[in-house]
């Protein structure tokens, strides 16, 4: 079931979004070789905190930290630990916040110093997709018209799509209805009313798009072990458009 959210409903998402933002731009500058993935996850609590939020996903199905870390091949749900970032790496971060009752979530892939170009246009591809798939939106669209539009922008670059993984609406949970796809057909999935609230997050792989889950339960990999990036923000639909309550200067 699709809940739609009020004005008053979203702006406390814009909050817990205002939240996420602050956070990577305080880890933005944390990423460099030598820190561990666990010393990159203290940061981010002590910011999500600081500003009076939760972490979202610190205890969700037993996650045991505050963000995702996931380091080259992994595709997401890494978990920080005492891994290092090495020159070259590719470190995807995905964060959720709850705020009085509401939820944000969003996902950045980084370069960690210099990477090939084939990692830079894995990094921007993500990126690039969710905004293309935004711009199919008008009124009276469906998911599905995104999800096209996103599948297409990630294709076109000769990258793979994750499938088993997919945004989602989001609110007073982490995860509602309806399942936002990155890939799709154009007309089909649900309407996108006013009050909608999505979160948006393709993962693209440089080869094959298969995926597994590592032994510790959580960690998603590639399963041809070739690199992976990731970007999610969450968007609200509005009478006006729409918005996006975790883009920023440094998205
Ligand atoms: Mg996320
Ligand atoms: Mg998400």
């Amino acid at each position: 079931m699709i809940s739609l959210k009020s004005k008053r409903e979203i702006q406390i998402m814009a909050d817990a979004g205002a939240i996420l933002k602050e956070v990577f731009r305080e880890v933005g500058p944390a990423v460099k070789p030598g820190i561990t993935t666990d010393d990159i996850d203290r940061i981010a609590e002590r910011v999500i905190r600081k500003l009076g939020g939760e972490p979202a996903f610190k205890g969700y199905r037993g996650f045991p930290k505050t963000a995702c870390i996931s380091v080259n091949e992994e595709v997401v749900h890494g978990i920080p630990g005492s891994r290092r970032l090495h020159e070259g790496d590719l470190i995807s971060f995905d964060i959720g916040v709850k705020l009085k009752g509401y939820f944000a979530d969003s996902a950045r892939s980084w370069a960690v110093g210099k990477v090939s170009q084939t990692v830079e246009r894995l990094i921007a591809t993500a990126k690039e997709s969710l905004f293309e798939g935004l711009k199919g939106y008008q009124p009276g669209s469906r998911i599905g018209d995104l999800s096209e539009r996103i599948q297409r922008s990630i294709e076109s670059q000769g990258f793979g799509i994750v499938r088993e993984y997919v945004g989602h609406g989001i609110g007073r949970a982490i995860h509602e209805d309806p399942q936002v796809p990155n890939f799709g057909k154009a007309g089909h999935g649900a309407k996108i009313q006013p009050g909608l609230v999505i979160a948006i997050e393709p993962m693209v792989t440089e080869g094959h798009h298969a995926v597994e889950t590592l032994a510790d339960g959580w960690t998603v990999v590639t399963r041809d072990r070739k690199w992976a990036s990731h970007y999610e923000d969450t968007i609200a639909f509005t009478e006006e458009g729409f918005m996006n309550l975790t883009g920023g200067e440094n998205a």
